[in-house]
């Protein structure tokens, strides 16, 4: 893919984030990486996602620099670099505020896994990390703390919200999709009693058949 069909992908899954009702405002945003030129594409900080056009995409480098763009990035961009640059895994960082998901992170908790489609997608509890300012890599260096105790695709970050890894763009969103209905319905089963906890042999058969055999 080259970097201006990558802005045009960019954009249009921002335009997900509130179709899945996962964003309000300029809250999130958004990144791909390049794997040809390793650059990556982000949203510019504190811009509507009813105004984002390819056009005004920010292109930045692995560190973060600006290569082409007029306005700023992204206030998460360091820590989006942060993950790129130590993970070549990951070409895609999903940021969001959903709400069901960021009621978790508000109490510092993590999503037990109490539903079968947990099991499937996260191979276990979402995760919540710690509290860190907004603004420079710290996000990112707990986001991959997080995640190298999990399979999970996304963690929590304490009192802001979800961060989602994957491979690409597109994995990334639907993670942050998956975790937003998973929290909403742990939510209401919180609300009714007590969840019932899947054992963990369970959990590692679901997470390997959805893994090796689901779909087509
Ligand atoms: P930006 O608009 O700068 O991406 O900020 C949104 C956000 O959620 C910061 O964590
Ligand atoms: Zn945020």
């Amino acid at each position: 893919m080259k970097l201006p069909e990558l802005r045009i992908t960019v954009c249009e899954l921002h335009q997900e984030l509130p179709r899945y009702n996962l964003v309000v405002w300029t809250g999130g945003n958004l990144s791909a990486r390049d794997p040809e030129t390793g650059l990556i594409v982000i949203k510019p900080s504190g811009v509507r996602y009813e105004h984002l056009t390819p056009e005004n995409m920010i292109v930045v480098d692995i560190d973060g620099n600006v290569v082409e763009g007029k306005l700023k990035p992204s206030s998460d961009t360091a820590s989006h670099c942060y993950i790129y640059r130590h993970r070549p895994d990951i070409n895609g960082v999903v940021h969001t505020h959903s709400r069901y998901a960021t009621a978790f992170a508000a109490l510092g908790r993590e999503i037990p896994c109490v539903l079968t489609g947990m099991g499937d997608e996260f191979g276990g509890p979402v995760p919540c990390g710690g509290f860190e300012l907004i603004g420079d890599e710290a996000i990112g260096a707990e986001v991959l703390r997080c995640l190298a105790d999990t399979r999970s695709p996304a963690i929590l970050m304490q009192n802001h919200g979800v961060f989602a890894v994957g491979p690409t763009a597109e994995a990334a969103v639907k993670a942050a999709v998956m975790v937003e209905d998973s929290a909403a319905t742990v939510w209401m089963a919180l609300m009714m009693g007590e969840p019932i906890p899947i054992p963990r042999d369970l959990i590692d058969r679901l997470h390997h058949r959805y893994t090796n055999i689901y779909g087509q």
